[in-house]
């Protein structure tokens, strides 16, 4: 299998020509039909763009750092002239009238995009089933899950229908799927990718990132999409290294493992494989050593506080009247509000808006939301100082591997469980990635996650490198 930067090269020494390149994605996309990965595909433009980047290299004009490379992105990214669902009904038909920055980032490189993937609604799930354009399907067995909720991303990759795709990720929605599907998913510190053009879910948790099928995939597209943006007050002004070229590295590194990771609720087959990398990783002259996190047990309820709080407060702007769907059945402005809104969120979105809702309430505010922050602050101290001593953490990224398509949809508390080891990662604001890292007896994927200080992506991404080097 070829790297991103082999085909890049490939590329550009006239190994290929995009215009035959892009018939046979679409055709991959077509033949993956029934997993439902994308809501929207961009045939003829990308068809266009082909040629058009054809006619460049063959004048021998120099392309960007995408060039050779097809992308696709979650449908909550804005592309100027495209619809942007969010998977939901309440944005049918909406149109974005202008580019996210990572869209126009990738368009500067030279990449094509190739089309929009399914997802939960808003982002709000973990197994890509809270969908209005119906459940996207494992890759490798259609009646499971491919996670969420960036699920149509991770299938899209896996089932090489495109090169490199974006997802966002809030509480694990890169590197859930990522794992479930047995590609590689990065979610960066918060503020290093800007979120203009994202529709928002939870603001100061969201972060964009990359799904590839290597650690160099998703080392290239962050280094491409990274940096400060003056549409985006939250994204950090610091310099952007070019991340790819760091990877190999034959220094050693220091691994912790959080006992908490490790407890209860981990799947055999995963806790296994996961002690037997840290033993090749000894092996490889690493430093393998436990730390403790013991603020961990509060994540999840913590994160469900915070992640409702600011999603009911996001969707608000989702009246009838500033974007999508507007409701029929309105007798005043009241009902319309209600019916539009009634009519145009799912139940997983209701849910949460009511949540976050409550959490906010005069009255409960203080014994929850206020309480939440505090937690958060402890938990990004509890990072901060395990960090000291390590370089990286080394997790599982999910309890157990893909499950049955409708197996957690009844029972909304254990679907959150699914997320149990990636949320402390967005509450600290720091990196975190997943890696393919073995199989389960099934043939289901697993993955393991690393996570490191904010900025210190390179330690990050040269740990996952040495990670993917012994991944069985
Ligand atoms: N599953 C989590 C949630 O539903 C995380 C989603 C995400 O990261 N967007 O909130």
């Amino acid at each position: 299998m070829k790297t991103c930067i082999e085909l890049r090269q490939d590329y550009q020494q006239g190994g290929f020509k995009l215009t035959e390149r892009v018939e046979e994605m679409l055709a991959k996309i077509e033949a993956g039909k029934h997993l439902n990965a994308f809501i929207q595909v961009y045939a003829d433009d990308a068809r266009q763009r082909a040629a058009e980047i054809d006619a460049r290299r063959d004048a021998g004009e120099k392309l960007g750092r995408l060039a050779g490379l097809f992308i696709a992105l979650k449908d909550n990214m804005c592309m100027a002239g495209k619809r942007v669902t969010c998977a939901s009904r309440i944005l049918d038909n909406f149109i974005s009238p202008y580019d996210a920055t990572v869209v126009r980032k990738i368009q500067d490189a030279d990449g094509i995009i190739i089309g929009k993937t399914n997802l939960d609604e808003f982002a709000m799930g973990s197994s890509t089933e809270n969908s209005a354009h119906g459940p996207a399907r494992h890759p490798m067995n259609p009646d499971y899950v491919a996670g969420g909720s960036s699920g149509g991303s991770a299938i899209a990759v896996a089932a090489g229908m495109t090169d490199i795709a974006l997802g966002s990720d809030t509480g694990g929605s890169i590197r859930q799927p990522a794992a479930l599907c047995g590609v590689v998913g990065l979610k960066p510190g918060y503020g290093r990718v800007s979120r203009y053009g994202l529709v928002a879910y939870a603001s100061s948790l969201d972060q964009i990132g990359p799904f590839g099928k290597t650690v160099s995939d998703a080392a290239l597209m962050l280094e491409v999409i990274s940096g400060g943006d003056s549409n985006d007050a939250t994204s950090a002004h610091v310099p952007v290294p070019a991340f790819s070229g760091y990877l190999d590295t034959t220094e050693k590194m220091k691994f912790g493992m959080p006992a908490e990771f490790f407890g209860d609720g981990l799947d055999d087959e995963i806790r296994a494989a996961i002690e037997a990398l840290a033993r090749r990783l000894e092996d490889a002259g690493h430093t393998v050593t436990k730390v403790k996190l013991p603020l961990t047990e509060f994540a999840i309820s913590t994160y469900y506080i915070i992640a409702t709080a600011e999603a009911s407060s996001n969707l608000g702007r989702y009246d009838g009247v500033r974007y999508g769907h507007r409701t029929e059945n309105a007798e005043n402005l009241e009902s319309m509000y209600v019916n539009t809104r009634s009519e145009g969120f799912g139940p997983a979105v209701k849910r949460r808006i009511m949540l976050g809702t409550y959490v906010l309430s005069s009255g409960y505010y203080d014994a929850y939301y206020r309480k939440a922050q505090q937690v958060r602050n402890l938990i990004k101290q509890e990072y901060d100082q395990a960090m000291e001593a390590v370089d990286v953490l080394l997790t599982p990224t999910t309890p157990g591997p893909a499950f049955r398509l409708g197996e957690r949809l009844s029972d909304p508390l254990k679907m959150y469980l699914s997320d149990i080891y990636t949320v402390t990662a967005n509450l600290a604001g720091i990196g975190a990635i997943s890696i393919p890292l073995a199989k389960t007896e099934n043939g289901f994927p697993i993955g393991v996650q690393l996570l490191a200080s904010s900025f210190k992506e390179i330690r990050l991404l040269q740990a996952a490198q040495a990670v993917e080097n012994l991944a069985e």
